[in-house]
């Protein structure tokens, strides 16, 4: 170990500085000289050092990355992009005050709910709802305001597990009902089903495989069997829907669907297939709706003025005929996409002086899945820019392209880094190439070269 050289006094640290806000490079200052004080190598320049550590300390840690693993629904990478007009509505309503509980009209008190509740309506999907923090909300909702102290009867076959913490028999554990499973996990009957109602019994729940399929000797009642069984006996079919998707095409049921065949009410989520903020909804019949809104628990679970302000948005653009961004991505056409990689490998080759050295760039065929609990089964069928690079490993590549400004977030795949045009939104294309080149060491400014001996792996 070095022995440390003595640290430049506070005070001259904090004069060099001035711009600086003071409170906060104190801190810094300190720490940095308890550090170095600790055994830690001096900087060269202290001044600079200091400057870095205030500035890292007010670098937001959630910043926008580019999505380019053709994964539309990406839970880690935040799901469903918002489309310009829910960001626009966010900027107009974020810095003021808002109607959110005001009645303009009347002047009397309102409902944060209406704006959403009257487009959902108009939008098929449901004549009454309820907007709480997400469909994992939605769902805990529904079953504590309308099952809790109850029986609640369940396939078996869709006692489902969304990202670890959200499994329906803990859920309907947390709701204060009691599971009653029914049937086997590839078929459940109609008659499981009717032997397990009793006085009991407070609702059927169906919850929709969003992430898994049984397939095989399989099978379960139809939603409008579940809906005249449940009606016979005079208990609620409660569905959790998952993905909520508003418009059809996208190979999951939409929300009118669901309604249309019996269920009572549909919890979805809002940044699924809906493609808006993070947000569950609950839709139907207006009597269970109130319910649940006039349970103490909404109160915790409601949503704020920057969500409803996203949401209406985003509905809006339904009715308009402007899908937001996810289902877009969606339905984009191969050719497409594969015009757009094929302009990413020309850019890159072109910028490279000697084309073919730094890496292999191929146009290749690739499909990716939806993700986010969505249409599991049918993976979209794609092209992808794949980079081999000449140095280095791919698994090196892809890092300093995750830890690159912006970030980029690839997919590795049969050895090479890909890149997918579908979730890459249009505004974005020039940084990606820009990215690319620097994570490659091509262009104007070449860094150095791809995996030299210093890189890990
Ligand atoms: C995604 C999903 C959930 C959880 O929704 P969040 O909005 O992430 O809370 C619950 N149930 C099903 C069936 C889902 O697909």
């Amino acid at each position: 170990m070095k022995p440390a050289s003595p640290p430049p006094a506070i005070d001259r640290l904090l004069r060099a500085v001035p711009d600086l806000p003071r409170a906060l490079t104190l801190t810094e200052a300190r720490a940095l000289a308890a550090e170095v004080r600790a055994g830690a190598e001096p900087p060269e320049d202290w001044v600079k050092a200091l400057r870095l550590r205030v500035d890292l300390a007010l670098s937001p840690h959630l910043r926008r990355v580019i999505n380019a693993t053709g994964v539309v629904l990406h839970t880690n990478l935040g799901r469903a992009p918002l489309s310009p007009e829910a960001v626009a509505a966010l900027g107009r309503v974020g810095p003021g005050y808002s109607n959110l509980e005001l009645d303009l009209s009347s002047g009397r008190r309102g409902e944060r709910l209406t704006g959403v509740q009257a487009l959902l309506a108009r939008l098929d999907a449901g004549e009454s709802s309820v907007v709480v923090n997400n469909n994992a909300a939605a769902v805990l909702l529904m079953l504590t305001a309308l099952a809790a102290g109850r029986e609640v009867v369940v396939s078996r076959g869709e006692l489902v597990e969304i990202g670890g913490s959200f499994r329906v028999p803990e859920v309907v554990a947390a709701g204060g009902a009691r599971l009653r499973e029914v049937g086997a996990t590839n078929r459940t009957r109609l008659s499981d089903y009717a032997n397990a109602i009793t006085a009991d019994t407070a609702a059927i729940l169906k919850v929709h495989p969003s992430n898994y399929r049984i397939v095989g000797f399989t099978g379960c009642p139809s939603r409008s069997e579940l809906a005249a069984l449940a009606r016979e006996r005079g208990v609620l079919l409660l569905e959790d829907l998952g993905s909520g998707a508003l418009v059809p095409g996208l190979g999951e049921p939409t929300v009118g669907e669901a309604l249309k065949e019996g269920s009572d009410l549909v919890c979805f989520s809002g940044d699924k297939l809906l493609g808006g903020p993070q947000a569950g909804l609950c839709s139907g019949r207006a009597p269970l709706v109130r319910s649940m809104r006039k349970h103490a628990l909404y109160r915790a679970l409601r949503p704020d003025r920057l969500v409803l302000a996203a949401l209406e948005a985003t509905l809006r653009g339904y009715l308009r005929g402007d899908h937001p961004p996810v289902v877009n991505m969606i339905t984009m056409k191969p050719e497409e996409l594969r015009r757009r990689a094929e302009a990413w490998r020309k850019a890159l080759v072109e910028a490279a002086a000697q084309p073919g050295v730094a890496a292999e760039l191929k146009v290749l065929k690739s499909d990716a899945p939806v993700g986010g609990g969505a249409v599991p089964d049918q993976p979209l069928a794609g092209w992808v820019l794949g980079i081999k690079p000449a140095y280095g490993s791919v698994d090196a590549l892809a890092e300093r392209l995750r830890q690159g400004q912006p970030a980029v977030i690839s997919r590795v795949s049969d050895g090479r880094v890909c890149l997918d045009p579908r979730t890459v939104l249009a505004d974005e294309e020039a940084a990606l190439v820009d990215a690319l080149r620097a994570a490659l060491g091509l262009g104007a400014e070449p860094t150095r070269p791809a995996g030299g001996p210093d890189e890990p792996g």
